[in-house]
């Protein structure tokens, strides 16, 4: 079967979701501004200015925009370009998967209830398999499983545990072999970094049999927003190209044959998500060529590093107090939705 891409409206701006085209400017970063979030140029000059470049390359352009539509409220980078493995090679180096998560548990919670060892579930960006460890023969069969992830590490950790995993763009998938094959498929803060959104829902809707479960987890706007309002870091594309909220999961539901049956924000530590508001501003901050935090991160010597970076993060947390003050209950890290398959 041709798998090739759908060619999409909203590919030269519009809304990536309903495909409509008023939207209010958030805000517009040039591609200098996107690489110095990523890599500071004062600490990898070389690094950083080949991410510029190829940030620009993806952009096809030398700035790009985030708008919040005002149909859906969905938040998107115009030109809606995910990032790809040249870009997270350049922008990130390698730290640890998470070991259990919010998400994780509700989703768990769900499938528990299943008592059928035989259905089949596919997670998309499996991470290291940190959640499919947990149900693994306990509630599905190992065999039964299948997972995506493009890291090598994460692939690695997954095949030796003894399920089957997969470096392929799940929008690759083969529809011949797997084509209304699983019961369950998850997603977890996975849909953030993906574009062609049309295109990928029709595909999760060919792989999920009729009535199979959909479950999909991303960063929660309400927090984003609040970070970005008060001097934290940016939601940066290429990483994040788009913000949800749940009319545009209803909306995006509706065009793809989904209806959503469940609806979860998570509720926020106020300790883990202060400590990431200060660490964020201090990220922030640093991005400034000359400030004190730009100063700091240039240091080479790691022991000192992490001294100083320890006084520049008790100051910042010091004067970030008033900010932490006004932190919302609703600003939990992730939304959890459980999407069905209509019949
Ligand atoms: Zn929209």
């Amino acid at each position: 079967m041709n798998m090739q891409p759908i060619q999409e409206k909203h590919q030269n701006g519009g809304c990536p979701v309903c495909l409509t085209y008023e939207a209010q400017p958030i805000w517009r970063v040039n591609s200098d501004q996107a690489a110095q979030h990523f890599v500071l140029k004062e600490k990898s000059p070389e690094r950083f200015f080949k991410l510029m470049a190829h940030i620009e390359s993806l952009w096809g352009q030398g700035y790009c925009e985030v708008l919040k539509c005002k149909n859906c409220g969905f938040y998107y980078s115009s030109p809606y370009v995910a990032g790809d493995e040249k870009f997270y090679s350049l922008a990130y180096d390698r730290d640890g998967y998470p070991s259990w998560k919010w998400e994780f548990q509700l989703t768990y919670l769900f499938l528990r209830n299943s008592f059928d060892k035989s259905r089949k579930l596919l997670e998309i960006g499996a991470g290291d398999g940190a959640f499919i460890k947990k149900i693994a023969d306990k509630i599905i069969l190992k065999e039964n499983i299948l997972c995506t992830e493009f890291s090598d590490y994460g692939r690695r950790k997954i095949e030796e545990f003894g399920v089957n995993c997969s470096l392929q763009d799940f929008r690759d998938i083969s529809n011949a072999e797997f084509g209304g094959k699983f019961d369950f498929i998850c997603m977890f803060q996975v849909l953030e970094h993906i574009d062609r959104l049309e295109f990928s829902f029709q595909k999760l809707n060919t792989l999920l049999k009729s009535g199979g479960s959909l479950f999909v987890s991303v960063p929660n706007p309400s927090r984003i927003e609040f970070n970005e309002l008060h001097g934290a870091l940016l939601d940066m594309p290429p990483n994040h190209i788009g913000r949800w909220n749940r009319k545009s999961f209803e909306k995006i539901g509706e065009k793809s044959g989904f209806k959503i049956i469940d609806y979860n924000v998570e509720k926020p530590i106020f300790f883990s998500m202060a400590m990431e508001f200060i660490v964020f501003r201090f990220l922030r901050k640093s991005q400034k060529s000359g400030s004190l935090e730009n100063r700091i991160l240039q240091i080479q010597n790691r022991h000192y590093l992490k001294i100083v970076q320890f006084l520049g993060l008790l100051i910042n947390s010091i004067l970030a107090i008033p900010i932490l003050l006004k932190m919302s209950t609703k600003n939990g890290n992730s939304i959890w939705v459980h999407f069905i398959k209509n019949n």
